[in-house]
């Protein structure tokens, strides 16, 4: 693909980007294993007051960041915003706790094991590549790099190709803040020479956030070298509104959880599986809400949506409803994209789906929710585990009996109860199923890329 800045609220091309040569990504590979025999050496104290001023250097460049990112990607410029300071809240975090997360674990009675003493030591592995998706152009990134750069990794960013000013300025920021040279750079490079950066024997392991098949691609070269890899894919998780829940606010949040980022979030509910008791009445709150939403100009502070981020993505978006409409799937809101320059997609409602449908199996990766009338909680649950994702997942309910029951039958890297899904440092993020394995974020997140190194003394 091209790396090039086209804005998708117009359509046009705004910049276009030379990728490096093999001469400049052997440069950047050999800059970061030197980068991480220095940061290796470091303190956590060091490390962290780098962080702490790359987190400020975010914050103080907070509205041109986000206007680039919306620029870049379409998102509402409010939460492009929000994007740039969680990443700051996410190196704040992980300057706290790093030092904590990754102490010597010693071992409670040696003499079990007939030593004098024993732990277990957490080491940085080296260099590690991350290939990450333009949903979420920094907060992406940073959930990787905070927690990698803390524990003495150093990091090489392989971003999405419609992306990079995004991928330029993560490219500079760690430097700037203070780290040494080297310590997380940025590849201009295309999708096809990926593998060759994980069989370089300097990088040690490799995370990747995105779709299904790059998540195969890149875990097929990771296994062929024996290195370690962290998957982040798709979601198409279930929002399941049983009789006892506040159908006011389960409407209102599931509208947010749906058409937040313009729809384009891994996180985000897509599959509504609703209680008969109760399914006209959500249904008619959540239509309602979905119709009133702004759709336009993302820098313009009264819209909800803005456009798609890619041409394709809209296209592919389009194709899913129309396959639904053309099988006998219900329109209850949007459905089509609205006739204007950009690649926007009217926030949709579909009912009335059935199995030989695309939508009920696939992402759609957009602004559209599906509905599905359930009687009980065991078909509720049915619906909920029947794709081959289990990213998150949402329950509303009021009966503690029966939210005990959904939290233990989900098939899912999360369930929220009476909420939706959000990302947050403090909590391990991540997927079962086709939606990937490894956990990012809290202790486990930073603790992916180590080599927990057993010391036995006798
Ligand atoms: P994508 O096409 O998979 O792209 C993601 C990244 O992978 C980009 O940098 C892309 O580079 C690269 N890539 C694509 N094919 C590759 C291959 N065969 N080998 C190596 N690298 C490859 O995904 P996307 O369309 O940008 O993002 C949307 C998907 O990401 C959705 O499925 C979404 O659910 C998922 N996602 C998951 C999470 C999570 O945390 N679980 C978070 C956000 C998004 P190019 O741009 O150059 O093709």
């Amino acid at each position: 693909m091209a790396i090039a800045t086209i804005n998708p609220t117009t359509g046009e091309t705004v910049a276009s980007f030379k990728p490096h040569d093999a001469a400049e990504v052997e440069r950047r590979i050999g800059e970061a294993q030197a980068a991480h025999l220095v940061l290796k050496a470091t303190t956590y104290a060091q490390r962290a007051e780098w962080a702490l001023s790359t987190a400020a250097l975010l914050e103080a460049e907070v509205e041109p960041t986000a206007h680039m990112l919306t620029l870049e990607m379409g998102k509402p410029l409010a939460q492009a915003r929000a994007e740039v300071l969680k990443c700051a809240t996410n190196l704040r975090f992980y300057a706290e706790h790093a030092e904590r997360f990754l102490a010597d674990e010693v071992l409670d009675d040696p003499t079990s094991v007939a030593a004098s003493h024993a732990y277990a030591h957490y080491e940085p592995l080296g260099v590690v590549l991350a290939v990450m998706p333009w949903n979420y152009p920094l907060w992406q990134v940073i959930r990787f790099a905070a927690p990698a750069l803390m524990a003495g990794n150093t990091g090489l960013l392989k971003h999405a190709s419609n992306v990079p000013r995004a991928a330029l300025y993560l490219d500079t920021l760690f430097e700037r803040g203070g780290f040494p040279a080297g310590s997380f750079s940025t590849l201009l490079i295309d999708a096809h020479e990926v593998a060759a950066v994980i069989e370089d024997p300097r990088v040690k392991a490799v995370t990747l956030t995105g779709s299904e098949p790059a998540g195969r691609s890149v875990a097929s070269a990771a296994g062929g070298h024996i290195k370690k890899a962290v998957l982040e894919l798709g979601g198409s998780d279930p929002f399941i509104v049983m009789p006892s829940a506040d159908l006011d606010a389960a409407s209102t949040v599931a509208v947010k959880a749906r058409v937040g980022n313009n729809g384009q979030s891994c996180i985000a509910a897509k599959r509504f599986i609703v209680h008969a008791d109760v399914y006209d009445a959500f249904v008619g709150l959540f239509t309602t809400k979905m119709r009133a939403l702004v759709v336009g100009d993302p820098l313009d502070p009264a819209t909800d949506v803005g456009p798609l981020a890619t041409k394709a993505g809209r296209d592919d978006l389009a194709e899913l409803v129309d396959d639904a409409v053309a099988r006998g799937a219900t329109v209850l809101a949007g459905g089509s994209a609205p006739d204007r320059a950009g690649w926007f997609y009217t926030p949709t409602l579909i009912a009335d789906l059935t199995d030989d449908m695309r939508l009920v199996m696939e992402e759609a990766f957009g602004p559209v929710a599906t509905l599905y009338k359930v009687a009980n909680r065991e078909e509720a649950l049915r619906v909920a585990n029947q794709t081959t994702f289990g990213l998150s997942s949402a329950v509303w309910t009021a009966d503690a009996e029966e939210e005990a029951w959904f939290i233990g039958m989900i098939d899912a890297g999360a369930v929220f109860v009476n909420g939706m899904t959000v990302s947050y440092p403090e909590l391990p993020f991540g997927g079962i199923k086709d939606s990937g394995y490894g956990r990012e974020l809290a202790a486990a997140g930073i603790r992916e890329f180590c080599n927990l190194k057993t010391v036995w003394k006798g």
